[in-house]
Formats: structure tokens, C-alpha cells, sequence
């Protein structure tokens, strides 16, 4: 079997070296000369070159030891399956994965729609707002004509008449733990994306829910300057949202605690939201999605993590959370499903 460069490997001349670039973190570097160029240049082709007689040469073995060589025949990849061979994810493995969108709005539309691109084929999607001109100002999911229709509809349809995949949609406006535990057991996801803005206490519902029930939850919001992204909560593996709750207690001193906050809504509340930071944060959460879902916990940045990035400032601030004592992440060892 004859052994080419991968797609995604690129070379380039710097002084007397050769760079290679293709392995995460690093690039390899070996002498230009005309044997290390002819070399490169035979395993640049469509028909690579047999390897029984480069077992002793050194740049070969570097390619072969660094994964940057693939047997021919192979068929050429598109850039989002070269960039998941280079991320070391089988993405075939994870397009089925059955992903629960809670909210249709800007960063829950905008995250939808990009799973969608990205190639899940599993998705539902529940919100029973209605599309205004403010989500197609600020997303690029919805169009004037959308204005007036139900968002999961036009969601639905876009994703169709793009990609002919046939998302689920459900019209539901969640406020209580009953509607949420409901469309879990029904659609059995094996991720729950939050993208909603309820009563805060909501997000510590559905949080027990998903715990006890073994399901992985990503939260993503967005707050004036700041995006949040995360925390990625894993059942069994990082802290759950008791410690999310914690973690703002202490640093408000105490101020802040999702079960004594409810909202004093104004009805001429216009939350100063912009493309920049949803499309920001619904990237960040899209990456860690594909990341969590493969089981590369490691890098996925918002695994027991909440990164703040304020994008007026450029700061971003990176938050570890721990759950001590927590009753919720005790139960889910004693409590079999709700
Ligand atoms: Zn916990």
C-alpha cells in the first residue's frame, strides 16, 4: 500500500529548514536539501510512494510517527472532515447524537444552525417565541420575511431549504420542571444546550433533572458587554450548576443566588445584544459541543469552566467550579432516573 501526505499538511521553506505543518501544538522542522525535497514532493502526489524502502529515513519516519501520512487510495476530504482527522475526531461517530436545544433565540438559533452546518443530523429545538426585527438585526439565522412566524419554525425552515436536514421543533415556553422533564424523557438527548432565559431558578431545575438522568448540559447567555460561555456541566465528571450557583454567591458576597432572585420584568427592557458576541459565544459553545460529545473533555474550555470574555475589553476570565457537599451531584448516585 503506497503512503501520501495528508491533505491538511502543508510545507514551507524557512532560511535552510523545511517547516511541516499538521500536528496539533507543533511544527516539524528538518534540513532543505534536494533528498528531503524530492521525498516530499513524491508523497505530495495524488499516488504517494511505497514505503518498503524509507524504513531508515528520518523525515519519513517523522511523517509516519506524527500521523501526517494516509494510505492511498484514500478519498480526498472536505476541510471540515480534514480539520476533524487533524483534531483526532471521528465526527461519523457523533453525527447522530441526539442534541436538545432549549431556546431559538439569537445564540440558541445562531447554535442550532451551526450544528446543523457543521453536519448533525439529530437536533430538536423548542422555543414558542415569535421572530421580531431586533433577531434579524442581530443573527444571521433569520430573514425579514421571517418576522411574525414562530422561531422554531423559520429555524426549521432554513435549515431545510440549506442543509435538507429536518430538525425537530417544538413550541414551548418552559418556565417549570414538569414541561422540561417531559420533553427530556421523550427525546432522550445526549446533550442539553441552554439557551433560555427564564426565572434564574430554572437553570438549578433543570440542572437535577439532567443530573439524575446522566445528561451532559452546556449553558449559554449573554449579558451586555460579556458573553458566558459554559459551564459545561457533566454528569459524574465536573461540578453541577449548585456549584455554578456558588461560585456567584462568593463573588457577590452573597447578594447573588439563583433560588432568591426572580425578575421585575419592564416591558421596555431591550437587552443591548449584538452580532459580535452571539456569534462569538454560539462558536465557543458549537466547539465544545462537538468536543464534549466526542468524549475529548479536555478540550472542550467550558468543561467545569465558566469563561467570562468581556469583547469591549478583551478580558477574559476563566472559572473554575466545584461542587463540595452538594446533595444534587450525591443523589444522582442513589436516584435512578426522575
Ligand atoms: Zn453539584
Amino acid at each position: 500500500m503506497n503512503l501520501r501526505l495528508k491533505s491538511y499538511v502543508a510545507i514551507q521553506r524557512i532560511k535552510n529548514s523545511i517547516s511541516i505543518s499538521g500536528c496539533i501544538g507543533k511544527d516539524l522542522l528538518f534540513e532543505y536539501n534536494d533528498d528531503n525535497i524530492a521525498l516530499l514532493n513524491s508523497l505530495s502526489t495524488e499516488a504517494g510512494i511505497c514505503p518498503d524502502k524509507l524504513i531508515n529515513c528520518h523525515l519519513f519516519q517523522q511523517l509516519k510517527e506524527n500521523a501526517l501520512l494516509e494510505e492511498t487510495p484514500t478519498k480526498e476530504l472536505k476541510r471540515n472532515e480534514a480539520y476533524y482527522q487533524y483534531a483526532n475526531i471521528d465526527f461519523n461517530k457523533i453525527r447522530e447524537k441526539r442534541i436538545l436545544v432549549l431556546g431559538a433565540g439569537a445564540a440558541g438559533g445562531t447554535i442550532t444552525y451551526l450544528l446543523v452546518q457543521q453536519g448533525f443530523t439529530n437536533i430538536m429545538c423548542v422555543d414558542d417565541d415569535k421572530v421580531e426585527v431586533g433577531d434579524v438585526e442581530k443573527t444571521m439565522v433569520y430573514n425579514i420575511s421571517d418576522i411574525g412566524k414562530y422561531k422554531v419554525v423559520a429555524l426549521w425552515q432554513r435549515v431545510m431549504s440549506n442543509f435538507n436536514i429536518d430538525i425537530k421543533q417544538q413550541r414551548n415556553r418552559l418556565s417549570t420542571a414538569s414541561q422540561v422533564r417531559k420533553i427530556i424523557k421523550s427525546y432522550s438527548p445526549d446533550i442539553v444546550v441552554y439557551a433560555i432565559d427564564p426565572a434564574p431558578s430554572f437553570k438549578l431545575v433543570l440542572n437535577q433533572l439532567c443530573i439524575r438522568l446522566n445528561v451532559p448540559i452546556i449553558h449559554a447567555s449573554y449579558s451586555y458587554e460579556k458573553i458566558l460561555c459554559g459551564p459545561c456541566v457533566v454528569p459524574h465528571q465536573t461540578a453541577c450548576m449548585v456549584g455554578y450557583n456558588e461560585y456567584w454567591r462568593k463573588r457577590t458576597n452573597n447578594t447573588f443566588d439563583f433560588y432568591d432572585i426572580s425578575k421585575i420584568s419592564s416591558s421596555r427592557l431591550v437587552h443591548p445584544s449584538i452580532s459580535f458576541n452571539i456569534n462569538t459565544l454560539s462558536s465557543i459553545v458549537l466547539k465544545d459541543i462537538i468536543f464534549c460529545l466526542s468524549g475529548n473533555f479536555e478540550i472542550v474550555s467550558t468543561f467545569n469552566r465558566l469563561l467570562i470574555i468581556n469583547l469591549l475589553t478583551s478580558d477574559i476570565s476563566v472559572n473554575e467550579l466545584s461542587c463540595k457537599f452538594c446533595s444534587t451531584c450525591e443523589a444522582k448516585r442513589t436516584i435512578d432516573g426522575i
